[in-house]
């Protein structure tokens, strides 16, 4: 995939947003007649920060947690438990009523473009209703600039402000997704799975336009993804999950060229390197992710780790550093701290 390189970041970024230990648990059942209410640890105890202008991509596979983590940064499911400061103000405990005029700070793009934009709404009224409901535009004039300006900024002809939906191709429907995010004017747009569903030389066209809007705007970005070859061109530092818990966090090239967690090195295995011959030998894990109702004690991913230990089995890895702002949490670092992969 073809994507613009990265650009040099400065030495001490402004933190932006700082999630500490936020969990998301799920009752399920009701507990009557006699049935036990069970708990589901969608996140359970999940920390990062994001500095502005920062691209931290959340990875893992299907059902780890991370577009959970989104949903809950985003209350669109209170979080359980945890902190969310934005900007240094707490935001998870604020009233929907104090809220409301600070969720333009954040904003989501969304997996499938068919399904995030109201057919019956025209690309005009999309990208209006934010700048309306924060109250951004001073008058009609300004409304149409800005939503003139929107367009081009995301590489749309502004004529097409009068079309729907349907009359777009996918990645132009991705386009206007983007746009949406950017009418509110946010420090941090959340990109959930945001390319997953476009065809390969479609993903490389919005993820350079994600960069560039980045360098632009001095954008925040949290990219949930599932895909470690788009991240590999796209990130600053990667968080991985693993059934609702960050087991490694780090700058992008530590991560890529020395992983300290066995489930990222399995992730790792799986990405396709571009020179023939220079493969990553494949890791192949065994077993299925196991339920967050009932995680695994000890270390969660035991069940399915070539290197478990008995220590493993009843005692949880804590997230410890292991140098230059990454942090993993496998046993196996205390034995052996600059073991690389
Ligand atoms: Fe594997 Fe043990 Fe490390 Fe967990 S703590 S990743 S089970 S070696």
């Amino acid at each position: 995939m073809s994507v613009t390189p990265l650009s040099p970041r400065g030495a001490a970024p402004e933190t932006l947003l700082e999630v500490n230990d936020l969990r998301k648990h799920f009752t399920l059942g009701s507990g009557l007649f006699g049935r036990r209410a069970r708990t589901l640890r969608a996140v359970d105890g999940v920390s990062f920060t994001v500095a502005r202008g920062e691209t931290l991509s959340l990875v893992g596979e299907s059902g780890c947690g991370k577009s959970t983590v989104a949903r809950s940064l985003m209350r669109l499911f209170p979080p359980t438990s945890g902190q969310v400061v934005l900007a240094g103000r707490r935001i998870d405990d604020l009233s929907a009523g104090t809220l409301r005029p600070l969720r333009r700070h954040i904003q989501m793009v969304f997996q499938d473009p068919f399904s995030s934009l109201n057919p019956r709404m025209s690309v005009r009224s999309i990208l209006a209703e934010p700048i309306r409901n924060f109250g951004l535009a001073k008058g009609s004039a300004d409304l149409d600039a800005r939503l003139g300006a929107l367009m081009e900024r995301v590489g749309l002809p502004r004529d097409a402000l009068g079309r729907y939906p349907h009359e777009f191709s996918g990645g132009q429907r991705q386009r206007i997704g983007i746009a949406r995010a950017l009418a509110a004017e946010p420090d941090l747009i959340i990109c959930d799975e945001a390319v997953s569903a476009l065809d390969v030389s479609v993903k490389a066209q919005i993820v350079n336009l994600l960069q560039d809007l980045q360098k632009e705007l001095d954008l925040a970005l949290l990219f949930i993804s599932h895909d470690l070859a788009i991240v590999e061109h796209m990130t600053h530092r990667v968080a991985v999950m693993y059934l609702g818990k960050i087991v490694e966090i780090g700058p992008r090239r530590d991560i890529f060229l020395a992983p300290r967690h066995p489930y990222t090195r399995a992730l790792l295995s799986a990405v396709p390197v571009p020179e023939p011959g220079a493969g990553r030998e494949r890791i192949v894990l065994k077993g299925d992710v196991p339920s967050p109702i009932a995680p695994p004690p000890g270390c969660r991913f035991h069940t399915r780790c070539p290197h478990a230990f008995d220590r493993c089995r009843v005692e949880e890895p804590t997230l410890d550093s292991v140098g230059n702002g990454h942090l993993a949490a496998c046993h196996l670092n205390e034995a052996a701290p600059a073991r690389a992969a």
